[in-house]
């Protein structure tokens, strides 16, 4: 490997979304020589397509809002099962990286007194989302890309990492990282950095189903490398199905229909005209959501006297919702419900507010939504299961080695707040990119990167070129999305999630046989068949914890145990692999307890 490009760092930084960003800048500022390695072009992220806003308790609407309530409506929008830690980091400090974030140029819309505005959100008591329009995440990573270049922090984009490089064990537990693998897209030549602190930065997982909101780029590379590296995965079993996708024309169908449309006063109807929340709201929520459609539309202007409206229950209560009416016989046409805000507001406010969604449906799908109700229906969206991380510093299992964003757990236990993933990404992100700046500081002999595993990376990399006439990995990700789709979906049961890992063991062999075509110039048919190992890796741990768990919560849904359990209400599933077999495997772990002094928030409602 003689003609290999090498390259040296304090910290390098795996993913050019708002979390690998913000980490890179912390770990910059603290003094690191620090690198970011992303596998689109620099502004491609998936951040940039976050709509809504940030949620961070500034006040700026209601000052009756605060910290503790944030951390509140996010524990109980996780149903209880987020890392506590974690969510009250997040809520004391989402707001100071907003503020942040405006020092450093963002642009955010403002209130009649100057304010940043705020907007509702779905499980957020108070109007609480910093937002630009509908478009926030892309001034949230042309304001930290900007910072980021302009710090001369080194990008190398269009860089996809396979592999993570490790040093001799030194104790029990996994052996340290030591640096990372990966090829240049455009040219396949490989690449090798060598670092005492990697941090996975590189968001979800939602390729691995057929109907989702996210980009090309969503095959969970980072979940699939912790696990590799020796770290654990928790909350796999949770994964958010955003309610609103379009679902027409089919070129288009899962793209997101943001939960501002509700939030700035959009409602939910079935074919028969039937605003129909209102007969799907949980006895969990019974005391905090409107009964009447009177209250709940008076909500929006006097949120002290009027519950809120049911539409804006969290994610999973709307989107099971969503299901129920369509599997019902009372969808739409095209096989959704019918969203509607042409009725609700002015054609002025809508194109003000939602200029992005305006231009959507009237691109798309010809409808204008000033005029017309939108057709939505639920859509793959997020995964709340992660890397398990200190919630402190992110570090996981392996010393040395970080994860951040969407890549990470805990943080949103079964199911996420809209908006809280924007302002994860910024306190988590700051927090790691400095815990791993103090590592490599603290690092004075550096483990040296082993010839031996960069050798075993390259033929790993190289061999779907050894086969011909082998398995197609287009054909194998088809099938996968359709199974992950049908099987580990919305509404899961145990006949269905056992017969998906059946599935998942059945592409894993297809995919020991994989061959691809040409060479390694820029060549889409490899890159798959690199990204298809970590998919199936990852859906077999979402399906495999989905068996496992015998209730429902959050973003899991068992049709044949339809009750929340207390029992499980204190236990997370953890997903490793063992070291000998390399097969998955899952351990039952309690939950941290909370103190008691954040217990007392929870009695006050
Ligand atoms: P990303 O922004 O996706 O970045 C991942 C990075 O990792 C990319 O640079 C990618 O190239 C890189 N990468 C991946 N694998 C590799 C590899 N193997 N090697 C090298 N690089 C790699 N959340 C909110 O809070 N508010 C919202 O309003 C909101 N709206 C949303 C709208 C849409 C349409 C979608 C899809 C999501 C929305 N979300 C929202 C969720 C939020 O946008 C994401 O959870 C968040 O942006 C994830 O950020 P990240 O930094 O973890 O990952």
């Amino acid at each position: 490997s003689g003609g290999l490009e090498r390259h040296s760092y304090d910290v390098v930084v795996v993913g050019a979304g708002g979390a690998g960003l913000r980490a890179a800048i912390a770990a910059h500022d603290a003094g690191a020589r620090t690198a970011i390695v992303c596998k689109s072009l620099l502004g491609k992220a998936h951040t940039v397509m976050a709509e809504g806003g940030i949620a961070a308790a500034m006040g700026n609407r209601w000052p009756e809002d605060n910290w503790e309530v944030h951390f509140r409506d996010t524990m109980r929008g996780g149903k209880m099962l987020n890392n506590w830690r974690m969510a009250q980091l997040h809520a004391q400090e989402a707001p100071e990286r907003v503020m942040e974030l405006e020092d450093w140029g963002a642009l955010f819309d403002r209130t009649d007194d100057g304010l940043i505005s705020q907007r509702d959100f779905g499980g957020h008591k108070y109007a609480r989302l910093a937002h630009v329009g509908d478009r926030t995440g892309l001034e949230m990573i042309r304001t930290l890309q900007q910072r980021a270049v302009a710090l001369g922090i080194d990008v190398f984009m269009e860089c996809t990492i396979t592999e993570l490089l490790q040093g001799p064990a030194t104790g029990e537990g996994p052996a340290p990282v030591s640096g990372a693998f990966g090829y240049w897209r455009e040219t396949g030549r490989f690449v090798v950095f060598e670092a005492p602190s990697v941090v996975l930065a590189t968001g979800g997982i939602g390729k691995s189903f057929k109907v989702t909101s996210n980009s090309w780029e969503y095959t969970g590379d980072g979940h699939a490398l912790a696990l590799r590296a020796g770290a654990s995965l928790i909350n796999m079993e949770f994964v958010q199905f955003h309610p609103t996708g379009m679902v027409w024309p089919p070129s288009v169908k899962g793209l997101l229909v943001t939960e501002s449309v509700r939030g700035d006063g959009g409602i939910l109807k079935n074919s028969e005209g039937e605003r129909f929340m209102f007969d799907y709201i949980p006895e969990f929520f019974k005391a905090e959501t409107a009964d009447t459609v009177e209250e709940a539309d008076a909500w929006y202007e006097d949120k002290k006297n009027n519950r809120r409206p049911p539409e804006l229950l969290p994610r999973d209560e709307v989107a099971r919702a969503i299901n129920s009416e369509i599997k019902a016989g009372r969808g739409s046409p095209h096989g959704g419900v019918f969203l509607d805000i042409a009725s609700r507001r002015s054609p002025e406010f809508i194109r003000k507010r939602l200029p992005s969604m305006y231009h959507q449906f009237k691109e798309l799908a010809d409808v204008d939504i000033t005029k017309e109700p939108m057709e939505i229906g639920p859509t793959c969206h997020y995964v709340m299961g992660g890397v398990e991380v200190d919630p402190d510093t992110q570090e996981s299992a392996v010393p040395g080695l970080y994860a951040v964003g969407e890549c990470s757990g805990g943080m949103h236990g079964s199911n996420r707040l809209g908006g809280n993933s924007l302002s994860d990404l910024l306190v988590f992100g700051r927090r790691a990119g400095d815990a791993a700046s103090a590592r490599a500081a603290g690092t004075t002999e550096r483990t040296p990167i082993s010839e031996d595993d960069v050798q075993a990376a390259q033929r790993e990399a190289l061999a779907p070129f050894e086969l011909e006439g082998g398995e197609n990995p287009y054909a194998i990700q088809g099938d996968l999305q359709q199974q992950m789709n049908d099987l580990v979906g919305i509404i899961r049961t145990r006949d269905e999630l056992t017969q998906a890992l059946k599935e998942v063991q059945g592409f894993k062999s297809r995919a020991e046989r994989l061959s691809v075509e040409g060479h390694r110039q820029y060549n889409p048919g490899w890159h798959l068949a690199l990204d298809l190992r970590n998919m199936l890796l990852v859906s077999e741990c979402i399906a495999t914890a989905a068996l496992e768990r015998t209730e429902s919560r959050g973003g899991h849904t068992r049709d044949d145990f339809p009750m929340t359990d207390d029992s499980w209400g204190a236990k997370n599933l953890v997903l490793r692999l063992d070291p000998e077999t390399r097969e998955v495997t899952l351990a039952h772990q309690e939950l941290p307890i909370m103190p008691d002094e954040l217990k007392t928030f929870f009695q006050a409602t």
